[in-house]
């Protein structure tokens, strides 16, 4: 299993980090070790500066490779709400010098991915509203209907590279309202109304 990523698919989020608006989808890729298991986040000791980014994850339900984009939602089986966990700081640093993000975004337990839902609504082309509170606080709020590239356009894009496999994940990008969390934290994730994940950052 691997989980593709979409970065900058939002407008106001290419902005809030000063990061050009882009013209095909710009992605990265987590290993299957990044998945969070149990509700438990530990702050890792190379970062200072560890964000959320809350967003809409997608399960791949079939195998396929240079998916047609007209037929690219019927490769969605379920969907949640999901935390690309970012180390900022680091990420900084690797953007500076113009080199790869992985360290700063494919560690372990980098990739929150809360329960599974129907994929009817994506499927069906309708907008999804997902979000989060940090200690009963909305956060970040997102819809899909205004991502910049589509979800049927990101799994085709994703097939013209990676062979696409039933039961990878795909994080759709986050809107604006990144923020850091500290030990305490507790985060909680929501599709539509109902509640898909609780975390306790330690
Ligand atoms: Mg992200």
């Amino acid at each position: 299993m691997k989980i593709v990523c979409i970065a900058r698919n939002y407008v106001d989020h290419a902005k809030e980090l000063n990061n050009a608006v882009p013209t095909t989808p710009v992605l990265f890729l987590k290993p299957d070790t990044a998945l969070l298991q149990g509700n438990a986040f530990f702050m890792p000791d190379f970062s200072a500066d560890m964000h959320y980014e809350t967003e809409l994850v997608i399960r791949i339900g079939k195998n396929g490779k240079h998916i047609d984009e007209s037929f690219a939602l019927n490769y969605v089986d379920a969907i949640t709400t999901g935390i690309d966990f970012t180390a900022r700081d680091v990420q900084a640093r690797q953007k500076e010098k113009g080199l790869p993000w992985e360290i700063a975004k494919a560690f372990d337990q980098s990739a929150v991915v809360g329960s599974w839902q129907d994929a009817d609504p994506v499927r069906n082309g309708r907008p999804v509203h997902f979000s989060m509170h940090r200690n009963g606080n909305l956060v970040q709020q997102g819809n899909s209907q205004d991502m910049i590239f589509s979800v049927a356009r990101q799994i085709s894009y994703a097939s013209t590279f990676f062979t696409l496999r039933q039961g990878d994940i795909l994080f759709t990008g986050t809107p604006s309202g990144v923020g850091p969390v500290a030990p305490g934290d507790k985060l909680e994730g929501f599709l539509e109304t109902d509640k898909v994940f609780d975390i306790q950052i330690r």
